[in-house]
């Protein structure tokens, strides 16, 4: 028998990794390990250290509702204190000697006599388990376009996600490229240090206001003390976000949404030219919405262009327009996002019979429940397909999906070889998403959007509310299984 066989390995320590390892340890499962790449936890808590860098979900709802207490100093905490946060639950829920760290898994593959996993790291070593839990996030590798000579023309450039903190942007010309959850929160930051700032915009967002609040000593003290107070909170961001899905359903309420954003735009940008290129040409909710109190003020500081046209080279001097107009440039910053729907790649996975995960999934990923995927016995997705929000906390998602995983394993560990999906399970599940989603804005909206594939098949996102996600996941169904 192999050295190192595990009832259960995690791959991953961001948010879901650390949330599920409480749950299987709640499940009396210790034969765990949670093998990380890095060597810390916090996924893109720990990777996004861009300048304001925070979460756009309220705090008291963007954490695990069974570790509630943290000495959050906003309503929407900072990155770092987030991935503080995450380093006190990992510690606190006793993760330390499950953890490994620098250890970057490169393939998997199932092995049908045992009923085991065999998973290869990029050191050559190897792991072997029963049940493999996937929990690498959505959103952790970074997407830049191919522009013409953007790699010899000299220019520093970064993803926001690889922030280069040693680039002093003071007093310097800056190129931000993208105009989603990042740039709407790093932009404004470095307008104030920026000699000029161009924000090339391909298609603008819907900003709404963030309702943030830095909480005084005393509420800080009175939040602390009594757990009732962060529920209330928790329990009041629930309602209001989950009341803001109807809008992506019911087209009378999203033109009434629009009608509040284009009110907002018009009292924070004067200027109608520049109202109007910031105006979506679709409906709310087909791409995400943007927090900010900042961003549409920006484009009124004299240093701030907002760009639409069309880029069509990086020279040395600058960034060229298809129109052949010049933007001076001596930092390029990527906000273009993250390579979001090639779920779990670059890592090989073989499932029965060495069928590879990339060619089941090559008209799109799906997933029974968003987790686990037929002819991949064993094997469950955290944050998997068609498990995003476009509305809410991932976290409440996250929650049950832990719920779920954790009852399937144990069911598995009592003496099972494999537990299998069945295809038509899946496939029945899969079809009915599909109608869900087409009645959404997400679909009828016709934007891109990163919960697309190149397909325009809508792989990343539910499509409703995140209480029918806990419902419908409330139970593991061992009938849903072919279980040997
Ligand atoms: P994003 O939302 O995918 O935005 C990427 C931006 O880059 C878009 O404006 C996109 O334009 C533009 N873009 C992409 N390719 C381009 C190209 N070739 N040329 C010109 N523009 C291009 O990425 P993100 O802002 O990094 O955010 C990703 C996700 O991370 C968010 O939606 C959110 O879920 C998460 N996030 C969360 C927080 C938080 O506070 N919780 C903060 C940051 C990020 P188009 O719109 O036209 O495609």
């Amino acid at each position: 028998m192999p050295d190192k066989l595990f009832d259960t390995v995690v791959v991953g320590a961001g948010f879901s990794g650390i949330g599920f390892a409480y749950h299987i340890k709640r499940k009396k499962i210790d034969n765990f390990i949670i093998l990380e790449q890095a060597q810390d936890i916090g996924g893109v808590w720990r990777e996004n250290t861009y300048p304001g860098a925070a979460c756009d979900a309220p705090s008291h709802l963007y954490s695990y509702s069974f570790a509630t207490r943290f000495p959050w100093s906003s309503r929407f905490a900072p990155q770092r204190e987030i991935h503080n946060y995450l380093k006190q639950c990992a510690d606190s829920f006793g993760l330390g000697k499950h953890i490994r760290f620098g250890i970057k898994i490169i393939s998997a593959s199932y092995i049908e006599t045992t009923g085991t996993w065999l998973l290869e790291t990029q050191d050559h070593e190897t792991y072997f388990c029963k049940a493999l839990v996937w929990a690498v996030g959505q959103l952790n590798r970074p997407k830049i376009p191919n522009i013409p000579g953007q790699d010899t023309a000299g220019h520093i450039s970064f993803h926001s996600a690889e922030w280069r903190h040693d680039v002093d942007l003071n007093g310097k010309k800056v190129a931000v490229i993208g105009t989603g959850s990042s740039a709407v929160q790093f932009a404004p930051r470095i307008a104030k240090l920026a000699n000029a700032l161009t924000i090339f915009q391909r298609s603008p967002g819907y900003i709404r206001p963030k309702p943030d609040l830095t909480y005084t000593p005393k509420q800080m003290a009175l939040l602390n003390a009594f757990p009732i107070l962060r529920k209330l909170d928790r329990l009041k961001f629930y309602i209001v976000n989950e009341y803001r899905f109807l809008t992506f359903e019911d087209e009378k309420r999203n033109r009434l949404a629009q009608a509040g954003f284009r009110a907002s735009l018009s009292r924070q940008v004067p200027d109608q030219n520049l109202q109007s290129q910031l105006t979506p040409d679709y409906p709310l909710g087909c791409k995400r919405g943007l927090p900010s109190n900042e961003w549409l003020p920006m484009f009124s500081q004299s240093h701030v262009t907002l760009e639409t046209g069309r880029i069509s080279e990086v020279k040395p001097h600058g960034i060229r327009m298809d129109d052949g107009r010049m933007h001076p440039t001596d930092v390029i910053i990527y906000a273009t996002g993250f390579k979001t729907t090639a779920f779990l790649e670059p890592i090989i996975i073989k499932g029965r019979n060495g069928l590879p995960l990339a060619h089941k999934w090559e008209a799109g990923a799906q997933a029974y429940l968003g987790m686990t995927v037929s002819h991949f016995p064993n094997m469950f997705i955290l944050y998997g397909p068609n498990t995003n929000l476009g509305h809410t906390s991932v976290v409440y998602m996250l929650e049950s999906q832990f719920r779920y995983i954790s009852k399937a394993i144990s069911h598995l560990l009592k003496g099972h070889r494999s537990m299998d999906v069945l295809e038509e399970v899946e496939n029945r599940y899969n079809m009915d998403l599909q109608a869900k989603l087409a009645k959404t804005v997400m679909v009828t909206g016709g934007c891109t959007s990163w919960f697309k594939n190149e397909a325009g098949k809508v792989i990343n996102n539910w499509p409703g509310f995140s209480f029918l996600y806990r419902w419908r996941t409330r139970r593991f169904n061992p009938g849903d299984y072919r279980i040997d």
